[in-house]
């Protein structure tokens, strides 16, 4: 801190800059660092909240700039710092999560009027410095003994703020943060911020006097993070499947590597200090992989980077940030991504809070489709929600409430109780057919991606897999996968579902699935560019070994092929070839597949449906999926909350293209379903049925309501309502459509899902 000090002071040209700290019970300010004032000061002066120019700083949390400090009626004298020569002062607190833990404060002998960019410089460094404040207050504590160090560390990583807080100073109860109800069902439990607080990087190592213990101790953090991470490994593919054990493999390999493990011998045997050791060799491994060009190489680095840090958790005796949840941990983080489902342990999280992000992103899909609770587009998550407090979220209204008192975990208690009792109804409901009052059969599928997915297609009663996504398998390997494993994932589900068909979906990255592949290079507008069967096609090796692995799969059961994205003829065409080319190949090397596998295309681009009469003649079936044709007809991204209430599939604009695709599918005698998150969504399932989709593929959890929803309506009268629904001309008056059919057939007095309905109903106003 006495570099900061004399930076800032250099900086705003001032005689005196110092740093107050907060003291552990949150009241008091102590002087800690000066560069101006007398140094006997240091750790000698204290204020309270409130108390002083500066105590007001703290207590406010804004700055202050004052010409004629001394005239102030807050001004408050300290004769022992030596600051009677000093007229003016600008103070502005450092502030961690809304919490005052300190304050900067600048004075100058002639007195001086501080310009507001001046106060918004010091505020700056304030905010910059925060961290570093944290870090220093957790350095005052590597004294004693390593265990005491570990538990404190531990406690401050799960704590968020490194001193222990008097209640009076508790933050209020019941907070409550808005955002997109992104995935039903209610969670109470600690938060986990998925970006840890703790800086590794700047925590302080005291090595001990012998050369010997130094390189012991780096030995053993290696060796602990090894066995850590095959325990890892082996729990999360028992439990997920072996494509989420794949992205440890990585991290095995590089701690197993013999090169790297002699540079960490030889660094410590120069260098007889195990934390700077292992600095150096990270920092040298860093240093050779920044210089490669190819961004899929370059990211390797990344890799060794994140295993060294695990070793150097271990030598700190911190834990590791990643895969260690509490039971029923509410994971707040900035952003879902589809690949932290590859590195958390998914089976402990109670539901996920994103401060950005859409209810259609892929994360949320995945959230979804897992049956975690989410909410995203949470304005101010990461600065209010404090780890290890707790928190309820509830996933349907999109609320989440910090530090709820007991008088709301009593109520969001019964909440989830309702919750979990209608769900076991449905699902023991599940064996009646989903057909509509007049004896209209609509196939109910679902989405998946995961072998962990499966069982939840069995016990919500799903007919198939609709739409099952090989993505996360590349997510967890951060590339192609191997064709290997890919056929025995494929294999494994074909089996599994058989007799139930599964449609397989070629792979479909890019966009907000971006994964380091050779050739891949950041883009202005990933939406719109290399993407998905964009990717396939250029990568012709990776996408003919997938369709290897899709084709012997169909020997196992009952497989259909889908192609994501396709908005040309040309595109279909040579797509079509390849596997023709692959089923050849397979031939001769005698390997079993089934030659008649239907081949269909994803509707998903507006050019698709508006072609959707030339390119139904050249497949087998159409698959809609609404959450990109919604994000591309409106020209909307499905991951940014900021236009999330411009996404809107039951736009009459985006009906009429998934009605024009219906008509085609028709007249030439294909199959089409409609797979994206709509075909979950009450309120979309009357007007979809009324415009002839027979069948919808939706995450496994929303069959069971579905269906419900299905067998309470009347075809005749859908169609009459689609037919009004494509001439309105909002999304709302589409919805109101719909909502007076639920309502005219009785589904909003169902014992199970009406209350769901009549929230979403209510919505609508
Ligand atoms: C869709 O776009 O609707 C779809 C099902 O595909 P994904 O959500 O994987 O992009
Ligand atoms: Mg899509």
């Amino acid at each position: 801190m006495g570099n900061v000090v004399d930076l800032v002071a250099q900086r705003l040209q001032a005689d005196a800059c110092s740093i107050y700290l907060t003291d552990a019970d949150l009241q008091h300010l102590t002087l800690r660092a000066s560069n101006g004032l007398d140094p006997g000061a240091v750790g000698q002066v204290r204020v309270a909240f409130g108390e002083g120019l500066v105590g007001v700083a703290a207590q406010s949390a804004e700055p202050i700039g004052i010409e004629h400090a001394r005239e102030h009626p807050a001004f408050r004298h300290f004769p022992e710092s030596g600051e009677d020569r000093f007229a003016s002062l600008m103070a502005a607190p450092i502030v961690l999560r809304n919490i005052s833990i300190g304050v900067i404060a600048v004075q100058t002998e002639k007195p001086r009027s501080f310009q507001p960019s001046e106060v918004a410089l010091l505020q700056t460094c304030a905010r910059l410095i925060a961290p570093v404040v944290m870090n220093a207050q957790l350095l005052a504590l590597v004294t004693s003994t390593a265990d005491e160090r570990a538990q404190v560390l531990d406690e401050l990583a799960h704590s968020g703020l490194p001193m222990s807080m008097g209640e009076a100073d508790r933050p209020a109860r019941n907070v409550e943060v808005r955002g997109i109800p992104a995935a039903r069902g209610v969670a109470i439990g600690p938060i986990y911020r998925l970006e840890d607080p703790l800086d590794l990087e700047q925590l302080v190592y005291r090595p001990s006097d012998d050369p010997e213990r130094e390189r012991s101790d780096l030995l053993e953090a290696l060796a602990e993070a090894r066995r850590d991470l095959h325990e890892v490994r082996d729990q999360v593919g028992e439990r997920f499947g072996p494509e989420f054990a794949a992205v440890f493999n990585t991290h095995i390999q590089i701690l197993e590597d013999s090169g790297f493990v002699q540079s960490v011998e030889q660094a410590v045997a120069e260098t007889p200090n195990a934390l700077s050791a292992l600095r150096k060799v990270l920092a040298a491994y860093r240093k050779t992989f920044e210089s490669i060009e190819d961004p899929y190489f370059r990211e390797r680095g990344d890799d060794i980077q994140d295993a060294g840090l695990r070793v150097m958790a271990n030598l700190l005796g911190v834990r590791h940030h990643n895969v260690r949840l509490s039971e029923g941990a509410i994971v707040v983080t900035d952003s879902i991504l589809p690949n932290h489902f590859a590195t958390l342990e998914v089976d402990k999280i109670g539901a996920i809070v994103a401060e950005h992000g859409g209810a259609t992103s892929h994360g949320a899909i995945f959230a979804r489709s897992l049956e975690i609770p989410l909410v995203t587009g949470a304005a101010g998550i990461l600065t209010q929600a404090r780890p290890g407090e707790d928190a309820i979220v509830d996933g349907a209204s999109g609320r989440v409430y910090l530090a709820p008192d007991e008088g709301l975990r009593g109520e969001y208690a019964r909440a989830q109780q309702r919750h979990a009792i209608e769900v076991e109804h449905l699902d023991a409901l599940g064996s009646r057919p989903a057909e509509t009052r007049d004896g209209r059969h609509i196939v109910l599928t679902a989405n998946a991606g995961l072998w962990h997915d499966l069982p939840l297609v069995d016990r919500h009663g799903a007919e198939g897999v609709g739409l099952f996504r090989t993505e996360l398998l590349a997510l967890a390997h951060r590339g192609f996968p191997e064709e290997n494993e890919q056929e025995r994932l494929y294999e494994q589900v074909a089996e599994y579902l058989a007799p139930r068909p599964v449609t397989i979906r070629t792979l479909d990255l890019g966009g907000d699935k971006s994964v380091p592949i050779p050739g891949f290079a950041r883009e202005e507008n990933p939406q719109l560019g290399w993407r998905s069967i964009r990717m396939s096609l250029s990568n012709e090796r990776a996408f003919r070994a997938q369709l290897r692995a899709i084709l012997r799969a169909s020997a196992h059961g009952n497989v259909r092929l889908l192609l994501p994205m396709i908005c040309t003829l040309p595109e279909l065409r040579r797509a079509r070839e390849l596997v023709e080319e692959s089923k050849v190949e397979l031939e001769k090397r005698g390997e079993a597949f089934d030659a008649k596998i239907p081949v269909g295309i994803m509707i998903e681009v507006p050019s698709a449906a508006l072609i959707a009469d030339a390119l139904a003649h050249e497949c087998d079936f159409f698959s809609v999926g609404t959450n990109d044709l919604t994000q591309y007809t409106l020209a909307v991204d499905r991951g940014n909350e900021r236009v999330d209430h411009l996404y809107d599939s039951l736009h009459p604009g985006v009906l009429a293209l998934i009605d024009r695709s219906v008509r085609a599918a028709r007249r030439a005698d294909i199959p089409l379903s409609v797979c994206g998150e709509m075909a979950g969504d009450p309120l979309a399932v009357p007007i979809l049925v009324g415009l002839g989709v027979t069948e919808l593929s939706a995450a496994p959890s929303a069959v069971p309501p579905i269906k419900e929803v299905v067998r309470a309506l009347e075809s005749g009268d859908l169609e009459d309502d689609a037919r009004r629904a494509l001439e309105k001309g909002t999304a709302l008056e589409v919805k109101r459509v719909a909502a007076e059919r639920l309502r005219h057939d009785g589904l909003l007095q169902h014992p199970d899902v009406g209350r769901w309905l009549r929230s979403i109903i209510d919505d609508l106003g």
